[in-house]
């Protein structure tokens, strides 16, 4: 090209995309978006000419656009390594699926089930016949629905047992969960009526039996998840509320928000309530979540009398909420680690609870040796692990960290973030933690790979 016009340097979208730096990027990205981000790359470089810039050099351009195209290429939802030592971190995607639960996903999805296919009988069966045993076993209640989530589940069971009636509930549970949440909200969406009794700290058993009367459709008890009180404070206990209702022949409904099948003390933690615990106490419905101490895929789960869960399968909002074959199968790959005893080892949430601290100080000093190695200045120092998922709260893990001090703790971590895969450390006295708790076994070259590329580059 002749001419002394820099924008006659361009090259024309056609050149530009046929660099080869960006071969295989534009088929990933498909054409048509491949052009449409090589014009807006050629428009900003006009822009910059304008304002008096020179023009950019063919392989710049094409290096820019490679990135460019290499961020679209990337699905939006994807992997990311958890070093910030938070087992159920929920905006990372809560719990971690056991091989199990991925290859029960994976043989389910591949091909047809029997999701709603009664095999035996050759017609249309029930997908809400699914997980039913496993969670009869295991609990010991009588019947089992598993929908969307846990706030579907709370939703469909006031909806199902309570529209237009009340809904008796002491104020020290009228909890914001996360994610805007509200406990008083879903209870107003549903259309039950909330009647409040107790106070913040102080709620006793007369005050529930004031409030009961002729509007009363049942009695909700919500674990307070993601915060604790002490001091001055008192909750009847659930066998007590139990019997409570009973008497006035209404259902007890305990929303246990996180849920747990295992005994959380012998790992050093405080009591959390088992799900088998509020059955054994006479609650006739307890819902929990799949995602959170179970250790499962996102789902709400819902265990309890057969007379009220049969309601709530026969009602439409059912279907609204209901899960597909990939939550199903698996919940029931995750439920049978439970069933045989070996959810310690075989569910990631619960082999990162179950972690010695031995084990993580000796997986800090072998990623400190190796990042040395590579030049970056690394130590290993004693921390804390929190168990999150509102479940828990204040609880820590004793646990052995990674530390990093560069020069600014903020970028590093901001680096980190970006790289690929994603790393997600915690900034704490300006410098950056990685605690091994939470990141998995197999992604630990990937790990100290990133950390390095990002300090030494
Ligand atoms: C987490 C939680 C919920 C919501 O559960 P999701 O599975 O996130 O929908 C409801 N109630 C309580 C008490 C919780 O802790």
């Amino acid at each position: 090209m002749s001419g002394t016009s820099p924008y006659r340097q361009l090259p024309s979208v056609d050149r530009l995309l046929g660099h080869s730096l960006l071969d295989p990027l534009v088929e990933q990205v498909g054409h048509d978006k491949a052009v449409h981000l090589a014009r807006a790359l050629l428009d900003e470089a006009r822009a910059a000419i304008r304002r008096g810039e020179a023009p950019p050099a063919f392989d710049d351009l094409a290096r820019v656009l490679a990135d460019r195209l290499r961020a679209a290429a990337r699905p939006s939802l994807r992997p990311v390594i958890n070093a910030t030592g938070v087992i159920i971190h929920t905006n990372l995607g809560r719990a971690p699926l056991s091989d199990a639960a991925r290859a029960a996903v994976d043989a389910v999805s591949r091909g047809y089930s029997n999701l709603e296919y009664d095999l035996e009988a050759g017609r249309r069966g029930s997908r809400y016949v699914h997980a039913v045993t496993l969670l009869r076993d295991i609990t010991g209640a009588e019947d089992a629905l598993v929908v969307n989530n846990n706030a579907g589940a709370v939703f469909l069971i006031l909806r199902a047992l309570a529209l237009g009636r009340e809904v008796i509930i002491s104020r020290g549970q009228l909890v914001e969960i996360g994610g805007g949440f509200r406990i008083p909200d879903i209870l107003a969406e549903s259309g039950a009526i909330l009647h409040e009794v107790g106070t913040t700290n102080r709620t006793h058993l007369r005050d529930y039996e004031r409030a009961l009367g002729e509007q009363t459709a049942l009695i909700l008890r919500v674990h307070q998840s993601n915060f604790r009180q002490v001091g001055f404070v008192t909750q009847p206990s659930l066998a007590d509320l139990v019997a409570l209702a009973h008497a006035h022949g209404l259902p007890l409904v305990d929303d246990l928000g996180s849920g747990t099948f295992l005994d959380t003390r012998p790992f050093g933690l405080a009591y959390e309530p088992r799900v088998q615990d509020s059955l054994a106490a006479g609650a006739d419905l307890v819902s929990f979540s799949g995602d959170k101490l179970l250790g499962g895929p996102q789902a709400g789960i819902i265990v309890g009398k057969a007379e009220y869960v049969e309601r709530l399968r026969r009602h439409p909002l059912a279907r609204a909420l209901r899960v597909d074959k990939m939550t199903l199968s698996a919940l029931e790959a995750t439920l049978s680690a439970y069933r045989r005893g070996t959810a310690t080892v075989g569910i990631p949430v619960w082999r990162m609870i179950a972690a010695s601290v031995d084990s993580l100080r000796e997986r800090a000093i072998g990623w400190a040796d190796r990042l040395r190695e590579a030049g970056v200045e690394a130590s290993v120092e004693e921390s804390v692990s929190a168990v999150g998922g509102g479940s828990l709260p204040g609880e820590t893990l004793p646990t052995w960290a990674v530390v990093v001090r560069p020069s600014s703790a903020a970028r590093l971590a901001a680096a980190l973030r970006v790289w690929e895969p994603p790393i997600i450390a915690r900034v704490e006295d300006d410098a950056v933690w990685l605690d091994p708790r939470t990141v998995l076994p197999e992604q630990d070259d990937a790990l100290v790979e990133g950390i390095v590329r990002c300090v030494v580059g």
